[in-house]
């Protein structure tokens, strides 16, 4: 699309030069002279100066455009919006700058029949992901649309955002949405091949953590489509063996994220994210057998294998978990202040079948004083250093960053990974420098 509008732009006096290369000045000089430019669109594609602004990420044109009241949801030729075209090339500040300046996140353009979210989801944008749905959060559309019936807004074909990040192997997106009230069943209308639910499009893409995540979720391995194929059959046509060993029903169910349950739903962000990992390193470990092929057992929670001699002084310092004698315990109950590592909490919380009915009737109780456990929270380990409490207290958007890379860093055992905050801190950094590379509008299915 570059390639477009500079080909555009060489004949429109430089103004579209100068917008997507970022030079103020000569913008400026140009405006000066003409003030009606301001409204000049590309010749084919009738982008505006903001679409070309917000789609080369140049933040500081965009601000100035808005700043002289340029209406911030202006149509191209596919009525795209340039919050669309900052979405869709991951232009994090133009996306934020756009939602501040009151862009409409409920624009549907014209190719595709496609939202905001939709691109963001499609190209693997997790942050502007981020950024668009807690600006619906506070938007009006949260109030006439609802906030979940947007999470699960479809395009012209049925497609939700969920079924676009499944089917672009976008694990990060994935999780956001999910995180956020994406219906983890819904099926496609025409999108992909009829009934599609966001699994079968995951086996199709052939993501083994796209399938992980929607697995952890509740995704049902037995759902239909259209045609009559489980998502298992999917991934095995089109040779994602893999992917087709952990969709295959005859294999070990992996646990489920007990949404359900009230003190699950209301965690904080530090609990919610040792807890996240716990069940992503526990299902990693039962995939082991899966993937060898050999008879799988089930697993206590106590089943790290690796790497705990390396940690073992670490580990003497700190309170081991009752419950196992192997991890650090991380998590505490309340109200009654008892502690156990996150891989026993789950493994007390976790349903290996989604019942919601009996997940909310009874929730799990203390293992200790069979107290009911009214919340859960980070334990105030004595391993933490003074160093490790600031990483955890002051960035726990580090933390969050650091739970995106995690998908990444394979090899790290459970112990490490579970063991104090500050390793998480540690492990920081991006995870995701990826670049969506296929521009394309119409999707490769
Ligand atoms: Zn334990
Ligand atoms: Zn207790």
């Amino acid at each position: 699309m570059g390639q477009g509008l500079s080909c555009a732009a060489s004949q429109e006096h430089g103004l579209f030069t100068a917008v997507q290369f970022g030079d103020l000045e000569i913008l400026e000089a140009v405006l000066e002279r003409d003030s009606s430019l301001l409204h000049q669109t590309t010749a084919y594609d009738r982008q505006s100066v903001l679409h070309i602004a917000a789609a080369n990420g140049q933040i500081e044109i965009l601000s100035m455009l808005l700043d002289r009241s340029l209406n911030p949801d202006l149509l191209n030729r596919h009525k795209q919006t340039p919050l669309m075209l900052a979405a869709m090339h991951g232009k994090i500040a133009c996306v934020e700058k756009l939602l501040e300046a009151g862009a409409n996140v409920l624009m549907f353009d014209s190719l595709n029949g496609r939202t905001c979210l939709h691109y963001a989801a499609y190209y693997g944008h997790s942050n502007c992901l981020k950024a668009i749905l807690s600006a619906a959060q506070s938007s009006p559309v949260a109030v006439s649309w609802g906030y979940a019936r947007f999470v699960n807004i479809r395009d012209g074909r049925g497609a939700t955002p969920l079924h676009l990040a499944a089917r672009q192997r976008r694990p990060d997106c994935v999780h956001i949405l999910l995180d956020n009230g994406a219906l983890v069943c819904a099926s496609t209308g025409g999108y992909g091949y009829p009934g599609s639910t966001p699994l079968h499009l995951a086996a199709r893409g052939g993501s083994l953590d796209c399938i992980r995540e929607l697995l952890a979720w509740g995704a049902d391995r037995l759902q239909r489509d259209a045609s009559g194929r489980i998502p298992y059959m999917v991934a095995f046509k089109h040779k994602h063996g893999a992917c087709a060993a952990l969709l295959n029903p005859s294999s070990a169910e992996p646990l489920v994220w007990p949404s359900p349950l009230k003190f699950i739903s209301e965690l904080d962000e530090d609990a919610k994210l040792l807890l996240e990992r716990a069940l992503m390193e526990a299902n990693k470990e039962r995939e082991k057998s899966i993937l060898k092929g050999t008879v799988y057992s089930y697993p206590s929670p106590s089943h790290s294998d690796v790497g705990i001699d390396d940690d073992i002084s670490e580990a003497s310092d700190t309170e081991l978990c009752c419950i196992c004698f192997e991890q650090v315990c991380t998590i505490e109950v309340q109200d009654c202040s008892h502690q156990m590592c996150a891989h026993c909490t789950l493994a007390l919380c976790c349903h290996n079948k989604p019942n919601p009915t009996t997940a909310s009737l009874t929730p799990p109780v203390c293992p200790f004083c069979r107290s009911s456990i009214a919340r859960l929270a980070v334990a105030k380990s004595k391993g933490f250093d003074e160093a490790d409490l600031e990483v955890g207290d002051v960035s726990s958007s580090k933390l969050r960053r650091s739970r995106r890379s995690r998908n990444f860093s394979e090899g790290s055992s459970s112990f490490k990974g579970l063991s104090a905050v500050g390793t998480l801190g540690k492990m920081g950094g991006r995870g995701s420098g990826r670049i969506a590379a296929d521009n394309e509008w119409v999707d490769k299915l």
